[in-house]
């Protein structure tokens, strides 16, 4: 990040804050305040910090800056249940983030899952993804994090909603940026700050070994996704070129200890790909792989777009799932949710020009009922396929 541009107050965990407080030469429970306004406010500026005297006001700002994400566009799908927000950085880096949106049988309101770009691009370079063809730019902050759920929940708060879930799915491996995305988890997850609840969010990798290892050490309750895409080495590695020194063998057993750890079942996404990975041979092979681990398996039909390459045809998408679920590996086809607009797995990428509506032309579209599509488990695990 320029280095001329203040760290944002979203980059601090709760701790931190009491210590900037006490630093500044302000009363602790200050620190309480700005932490309330914070989370539970979503203002625009410091100068809405309304219970702070103006010199505490300045002397924040002569430090931190509030948040980071200024929105550029924002594109809804025709349903209204996906809205995609093109949101730029502090330096001007432009990422996108997600808002899913799946009505709650007896809630009054929508399950709400913001699906955040951890990276700016991405280095890992799947072949069907739109975000591994941009390349990768740099890693974002906890605090770049953080602001895409702050901008999100501020949206959601105008209509009385509010984030329920957020997954790290969006542009970029988690793993990757590692120190920055745990941060983050524990900001969005404290009690003082957002207060989220941890099994409430999912982090997506390709299988970065090591750091699932530290991730299932960490203490959190977490999800874990693991982008699997075949059982058979060699056609893993030309799906995920950067996979290279992890056989798909060691990525089970890395979700085995995470399960051990956490106790949270590991989910394996699979983007299924007409002619690469979709026959009845693979699913059989992918079923013999998993037996006896505890997972669920989330067939991924690939995007349009994604590299050129096909989605399978829906006999064969049931045949597959068919297969897994004759073998006893729980299992589920994901819902294809905001593909019209770009906004689902393997398609956010930040150079292209798609159906974006200027943000001043768009509020967010009322939530309507999901008809005719097979709805997957709806959370926490709806967005990318790594
Ligand atoms: S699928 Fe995920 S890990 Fe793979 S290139 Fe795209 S953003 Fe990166």
């Amino acid at each position: 990040m320029n280095s001329v541009i203040p760290p944002s107050l979203y980059d601090l965990l709760p701790a931190e804050m009491d210590a900037l407080i006490a630093e500044l030469g302000m009363p602790a429970y200050r620190s309480n305040q700005v932490l309330q306004a914070l989370y539970r406010e979503f203002p625009e500026s410091v100068e809405e910090f309304r219970q702070l005297p103006a010199e505490g006001r300045a002397a924040i700002s002569s430090r931190y800056r509030l948040s980071p994400a200024a929105e550029v566009r924002r594109v809804a799908s025709a349903d209204g249940n996906t809205t995609k927000l093109l949101l730029r950085m502090a330096d001007g880096t432009p990422i996108e983030t997600v808002l899913m949106q799946y009505p709650d049988p007896g809630e009054k309101h929508p399950r709400s899952t913001v699906c955040v770009s951890t990276q700016a691009g991405c280095a890992m370079g799947c072949v069907f993804c739109a975000t591994g063809q941009m390349g990768f730019e740099r890693n974002l902050s906890a605090g770049e994090i953080v602001s895409q759920v702050i901008h999100v929940a501020r949206l959601l708060k105008q209509r009385g909603e509010h984030v329920t879930n957020v997954v790290f799915m969006g542009m970029g491996e988690p793993l990757a940026n590692y120190a920055e995305t745990v941060r983050a988890v524990r900001i969005l997850t404290d009690g003082r700050a957002f207060g989220l609840g941890q099994r409430h969010i999912t982090i997506s990798t390709v299988g970065v070994i090591r750091a699932i290892d530290r991730l299932a050490a960490e203490g959190l309750q977490v999800g874990l996704a693991i982008s699997l895409h075949s059982p058979i080495e060699e056609l893993r590695q030309r799906l995920v070129p950067t996979a290279g020194p992890h056989s798909v063998q060691e990525i089970v057993s890395a979700a085995k200890r995470y399960f051990k750890a956490t106790g949270r079942r590991v989910t394996f996404e699979y983007a299924l790909i007409a002619g690469q990975n979709d026959s009845p041979e693979v699913a059989r092979q992918l079923a013999g792989l998993l037996r006896g681990t505890p997972t669920h398996v989330n067939l991924i039909p690939v995007n349009p777009t994604a590299g050129g390459f096909g989605r399978p045809v829906r006999a064969a998408v049931l045949e597959f799932e068919r297969i897994l679920v004759g073998a006893g590996i729980n299992c589920t086809t994901r819902v294809e949710k905001g593909s019209e607009i770009s906004a689902a797995c393997g398609q956010l990428r930040t150079d292209q020009a798609n159906t974006i509506i200027p943000a001043e032309e768009l509020s967010l579209a009322p939530v309507a009922p999901m008809h005719g599509r097979r709805q997957a488990k709806p959370s926490p695990s709806p967005s990318q396929t790594r």
